[in-house]
């Protein structure tokens, strides 16, 4: 192999001279949900990676990733790569990882998947207060039971919690 480019910084990342898939071949939204499921793999495969303290194996993965939104135009994961990596050759899938890549950019690549099929992020879901594990409190004027974040009585209105002997 004589060929050998050396164009860039010798960051060492192989094999990824092979053409794309031709298109001709398979119907173009079937390829169109394989080259989306491919990307989220990837995606998932260099946070996997990294958490596995396998730089080398995230820089390929998110190499691919870089290499899949590139010839799916997904600027907005491509976006997101960025923050952690630096793309070196995005045709080639050639990225180095950011030393001082932040957990939250990498969770943020993570998290953010492939949404290009119309979805919103998913909004946080407000935590349920567990009041229902206090126990009620029992009114000092009227003697019944009110609720434990009740401030004034149910049932006959006076103030609770203030009824200290
Ligand atoms: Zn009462």
């Amino acid at each position: 192999m004589a060929g050998a480019r050396t164009a860039g910084p010798a960051t060492v990342v192989g094999r990824w001279t092979h053409d794309p898939v031709q298109p001709t071949l398979v119907h173009p939204m079937v390829l169109q949900y394989t080259a989306q499921a491919e990307l989220a793999e990837a995606l998932t495969a260099g946070g996997d990676a990294l958490a596995a303290n396998r730089a080398e194996d995230a820089e390929r993965a998110w190499g691919t990733a870089v290499r899949l939104a590139t010839e799916q135009g997904n600027e907005e994961i491509l976006d997101r790569l960025r923050r952690v990596v630096d793309i070196l050759d995005a045709g080639a899938g050639q990225v180095r990882l950011h030393p001082d890549a932040g957990l939250s950019a990498i969770l943020n690549v993570l998290i953010s998947r492939v949404s290009r099929i119309g979805q919103d992020p998913p909004a946080r879901e407000p935590e349920p207060e567990p009041a229902a594990d206090r126990p009620p409190v029992t009114c000092p004027v009227c003697h019944k039971l009110s609720p434990a974040d009740a401030r004034f009585c149910t049932t006959c209105q006076a103030t609770l919690g203030e009824a200290t002997a």
